[in-house]
């Protein structure tokens, strides 16, 4: 449960790592692109709009001749274009409206002279007045001026004001362009969505492969780590996962590592230096395994002891480093022997212990003949020297009895040996009886 919980949290933690970044870089990158497709939509939109504004006064030039001026007074004021007076003639500006969306009003002067604005009740909003703004900026100011929001009856515009001079360079009236400000953010929002859109899909996907690619990664940690944590309880057989180990990343190098470790341990904590057999630890586990499995399903085994014979004379006779040769020599003997048979570790000193597993008496003792006759033709050497060594063995089958009870009876027949003659192997009494009518039998049989 607790590694599950630190599991999540790392989980979380890397995702958060992985995420976080890319979700605000996303959000960041959006919001930017989005701002400046508006901004550049606002350009778009003035640079249309002055260019409208010249073409309409283009083509009032090249339809009514003339220069702008103004005629009247009072209510009888009117704004003229050489001879043509600007107040009754709609047909140019309604077809520029019709065909670019774009309002159009001549002002004589503040106020609307010819206009394709309406007011509310669908009247030309012929004579209404331009705003105090626009007549400071425009008309008094002599300067042409692009408005972002200007509010022409209850509409918004984007819109445009370029000053009509006389000939004598009087301000005598304007031109209105302007774009009504909805169609516009229509324009800029319909494709904005595609951009947001995109970015969310984007952010969603990066999202779904980093928690995927996190959750494997976590997976092979959790892994690892489980590993380490039996390891470290002195677990030393626990089997690393094959998954990680097939990672060609560095979650699998430090899984083979690990492996590597867990070996140099096994040999550290297991193993005897000087034999490579196991050590007397090691000994005692396999064979109390040995025994749970008598115990528990009834597999059977037999606990040998050996000693080699006059051991002390080899280290006497040619020095102790060739008696550590020998006994290395012996073991390596008995270890390739007991494969597939059982296990052999160094009980102490030039004793061994040996277990066959899964086998009666009946069935280890042809083998450990085999192993004491192997032994007994053995020639050791060392420089120049050559000698040979013999070895006896106590062996007894094993049963549902005290694990000490069973390795003193292999113990008392390997005595029983010792003080018999050496170079044997000595069982039990009962079990001698079986064996030699047995042979007897077979003897017989053969005759
Ligand atoms: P037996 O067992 O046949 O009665 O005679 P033994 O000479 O082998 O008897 P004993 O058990 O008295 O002597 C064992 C000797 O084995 C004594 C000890 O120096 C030697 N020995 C034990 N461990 C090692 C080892 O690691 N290296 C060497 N070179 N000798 C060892
Ligand atoms: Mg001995
Ligand atoms: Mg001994």
């Amino acid at each position: 449960m607790g590694t599950r919980r630190r599991r999540n949290r790392f989980f979380w933690n890397l995702l958060r790592m992985n995420v976080l970044p890319l979700v605000l870089a996303t959000l960041v990158i959006t919001a930017f692109s989005a701002v400046r497709f508006a901004s550049s939509m606002n350009i778009e939109t003035k640079n249309g709009l002055v260019n409208l504004c010249h073409a309409v006064g283009i083509l009032y030039d090249t339809v009514y001749e003339g220069s702008y001026h103004i005629e009247g007074e009072g209510e009888e004021l009117r704004l003229l274009k050489g001879e043509h007076v600007l107040s009754d003639h709609f047909t140019i500006i309604d077809s520029i409206r019709e065909k670019t969306g774009v309002d159009i009003t001549i002002f004589r002067l503040d106020t609307r002279a010819v206009t394709t604005i309406r007011t509310n009740d669908g009247e030309r909003a012929v004579g209404t007045k331009a705003n105090q703004t626009v007549v400071n900026d425009v008309l008094r100011g002599g300067q042409p001026h692009f408005y972002s929001s200007t509010m022409v009856e209850g509409v918004r515009y984007f819109s445009y004001y370029e000053p009509l001079f006389s000939p004598e360079r009087e301000c005598v009236g304007m031109i209105f362009v302007g774009k009504p400000s909805a169609q516009v953010e229509r324009l800029v929002l319909t494709s904005i969505i595609p951009i947001i859109v995109f970015g969310a899909l984007t952010m969603l996907i990066v999202c779904f492969v980093t928690s995927r690619f996190s959750k494997k990664l976590v997976v092979a940690i959790t892994k690892t780590e489980l590993f380490l944590e039996a390891v470290s309880k002195g677990e030393l057989h626990t089997e690393f996962d094959a998954d990680v180990l097939a990672r060609r990343d560095e979650l699998g190098d430090m899984g083979r590592y690990l492996i590597k470790m867990q070996k140099s341990l096994q040999e550290l904590v297991e193993e005897d230096i000087l034999t490579g057999l196991y050590n007397r630890r090691s000994g005692e586990n396999l064979l109390k395994q040995a025994h749970e499995n008598y115990c528990d399903h009834g597999i059977p085994f037999c606990v040998a002891i050996g000693d080699i014979d006059h051991f002390k004379n080899v280290n006497d006779t040619y020095g102790h480093e060739c008696g550590d040769v020998a006994l290395s020599e012996v073991s390596a003997l008995i270890k390739e022997h007991m494969q597939g048979h059982g296990f052999v570790a160094r009980w102490g000193g030039e004793e061994m212990l040996l277990v066959y597993e899964n086998m009666h008496l009946d069935a280890a003792l042809p083998y450990l003949e085999e192993l004491l006759e192997a032994i007994r033709v053995r020639r050791m050497k060392y420089g120049d020297t050559e000698f040979g060594i013999t070895m006896t063995f106590g062996i007894t089958e094993g049963n549902g009895e005290k694990i000490e009870h069973i390795v003193r009876n292999a113990d008392e027949r390997l005595y029983e040996g010792k003080n018999s003659g050496r170079n044997k192997i000595v069982y039990e009494t009962a079990e001698r009886e079986k064996r030699k009518n047995d042979e007897e039998l077979i003897q017989s049989n053969q005759k």
